[in-house]
């Protein structure tokens, strides 16, 4: 039993979130695990099993359709950029101190390329964050 499912993108995503969403109850849900889990003292020990299907973060989104999304095409590029960047397999079963580890070794400029898809890109969040997590 472990503490989350997570698809492979939403490591980075939960890195660079900002408390913005896509709904009321999206940003609230993934505030609760972002904030009140991950950030939250002994974050780093929260165990996470890599899933390709929809996820904790997905759960409350208007996407969401099922185990799918509205958007199943970027999704699942972003999932496939991610997963092998970061080294991640369904399956997998990580802690959040040890996905931390494996984005601080990205590349500079990493998610130029495996966020190439995503709207929340061009805000330059996600790329700070990451640049702040490789400078720690
Ligand atoms: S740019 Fe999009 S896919 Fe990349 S980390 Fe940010 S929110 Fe996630």
């Amino acid at each position: 039993m472990t503490d989350l499912r997570y698809r492979p993108h939403h490591f980075l995503c939960s890195l660079g979130f900002e408390g913005k969403g896509y709904s009321p109850e999206f940003t609230a849900n993934m505030t609760a695990i972002v904030q009140g889990r991950l950030r939250a003292p002994g974050g780093e020990s929260a165990r996470i099993t890599v899933t390709v299907a929809a996820d904790d973060i997905c759960a409350p989104c208007p996407s969401r359709r099922m185990t799918g999304c509205d958007n199943d095409a970027k999704i699942a590029a972003l999932d496939a950029a991610h997963a092998a960047a970061l080294g991640l397999a369904p399956g997998d079963v990580l802690s959040w101190g040890e996905a931390l580890t494996r984005m601080r070794a990205l590349p500079d400029r990493a998610l130029s390329q495996i966020c190439a898809p995503c709207q929340w890109l061009q805000y330059g969040m996600c790329e700070a964050a990451l640049a702040r997590l490789k400078a720690s």
